[in-house]
């Protein structure tokens, strides 16, 4: 992180992102938080919850005022994210995907009547957005999927499966990415824009998955499914660029949903150990503890330092280089790190589906995969150094 001379380093927040942080947090705590255990036990997704805060502009945050958002900074993105991962990771990952993979692509390739089509929808979150780029075959090698687009007159006829579909079962538009011209790799793949009612499209098999289950994961099938040829998001050839650059913003995202999930299992666990006593104390008079706490705070605040940097790096318009990466990287690990001492804190309580923690442990474990693994991540960086 460098700052040259005429840069200026301040870490205050401005009263509107305050606001948004204070807002989400109290809607979190009110609404949230007293069905996210038994939401978690049925894998319900929530529906209400989260038509409840596209009107306070969470589902569409980075969209212009004249799309239907509030347009706002990054920065404030990251801190609505934190704030409702801080309750619910699973609701984080969900609006990470319709904010962020979906909708920053549809805003920068997206034709006039595209924006115009799906875009205000999905702003103002009358319509949720997934992104369908893992295939069965191929997850961390984007290049290597195999989902084939064909140009048949005025339509593309897309054949092939695509797996670990977030908000797949609930969405009202798709970004597919498929192959155009399979014989020159990733420079052959096109990104489409799909509805669910387009014909040969089908929501397959439901993920079971170890955590965030209120968030579903699923398999799309194609099956000669027709896509307006107007449905072509970018040009023939750009998919592959289309999707980098959502992953690139969607990383910072899935930092920021780190970095609040952290948060909430260091309150809950901070909590415990005043109350939880051993040999005539509370476990929080014991070293051993606050040491644990201690490094959960600071880890933590150092996960949030690479997180704002990073959204800030991308709102001064400045080259973000590898800073996503780094900041998805440090927080997700650190993320395992601090759910796994947050267990530990608890005893046998952590290891119940009567606790928080128990949730929390299961939710951070797919963080350092989903949005590029950590080795993922680390192929960035050491790019970036050079090597
Ligand atoms: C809950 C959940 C939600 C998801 N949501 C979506 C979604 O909405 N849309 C979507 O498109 N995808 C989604 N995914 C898929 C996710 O992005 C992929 O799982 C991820 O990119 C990794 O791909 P993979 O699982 O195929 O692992 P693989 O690519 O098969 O990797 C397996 C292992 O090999 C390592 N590896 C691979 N290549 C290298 C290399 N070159 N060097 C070193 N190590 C390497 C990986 O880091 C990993 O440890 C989701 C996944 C999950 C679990």
């Amino acid at each position: 992180m460098y700052l040259t001379s005429n840069d200026t380093m301040d870490f205050s927040l401005s009263d509107h992102q305050k606001l948004t942080r204070d807002t989400v947090r109290q809607f979190m705590e009110n609404e949230v938080r007293p069905g996210v255990r038994q939401r978690d036990r049925e894998g319900r997704f929530p529906v209400g919850e989260i038509r409840k805060l596209a009107e306070l502009g969470c589902c569409g945050m980075l969209v212009p005022e004249d799309w239907g958002g509030p347009g706002l900074d990054t920065v404030s993105y990251v801190l609505m994210l934190e704030e409702v991962a801080r309750v619910d990771a699973a609701m984080a990952t969900s609006l990470g995907v319709t904010n962020s993979a979906v909708q920053v692509p549809l805003l920068g390739f997206g034709a006039e009547a595209q924006k115009k089509k799906y875009l205000r929808r999905l702003a103002t979150g009358e319509i949720l957005g997934a992104f369908c780029l893992t295939e069965p075959q191929a997850g961390s090698d984007a290049a290597g999927i195999q989902v084939r687009a064909v140009r048949d007159g005025s339509v593309y006829r897309l054949n092939g499966s695509k797996t670990w579909v977030t908000n797949g079962s609930v969405a009202g538009v798709f970004i597919v990415f498929a192959k155009t011209d399979p014989d020159v790799g990733g420079k052959g793949m096109s990104a489409f824009l799909v509805e669910p009612s387009f014909k040969g499209f089908r929501v397959g098999r439901h993920e079971e998955k170890m955590g965030q289950l209120s968030s579903p994961s699923v398999e799309i099938v194609l099956n000669d499914c027709e896509v307006p040829a107007e449905n072509r998001l970018g040009e023939e050839g750009q998919g592959l660029k289309i999707a980098l650059s959502a992953l690139d913003g969607g990383r910072i995202g899935i930092g920021a949903l780190a970095v609040g999930l952290a948060q909430g299992a260091l309150e809950e666990s901070t909590k415990y150990a005043k109350q939880r006593r051993a040999f005539g104390k509370t476990i929080a008079e014991f070293q051993a503890i606050q040491w644990m706490l201690a490094d959960m705070e600071t880890e933590l605040e150092a996960a949030r330092g690479l997180v704002h940097y990073a959204a800030w790096l991308k709102d001064s318009g400045g080259r973000m280089g590898a800073a996503s990466s780094k900041a998805k990287l440090y927080a997700s690990e650190m993320v395992n790190r601090v759910v796994a001492k947050a267990v530990q804190i608890h005893g046998s309580v952590g290891y119940s589906r009567e606790t928080d923690v128990e949730r929390m442990y299961r939710d951070a474990r797919v963080i350092t995969i989903y949005e590029g693994t950590s080795e993922v991540q680390r192929m960035i960086i050491a790019r970036d150094l050079g090597l």
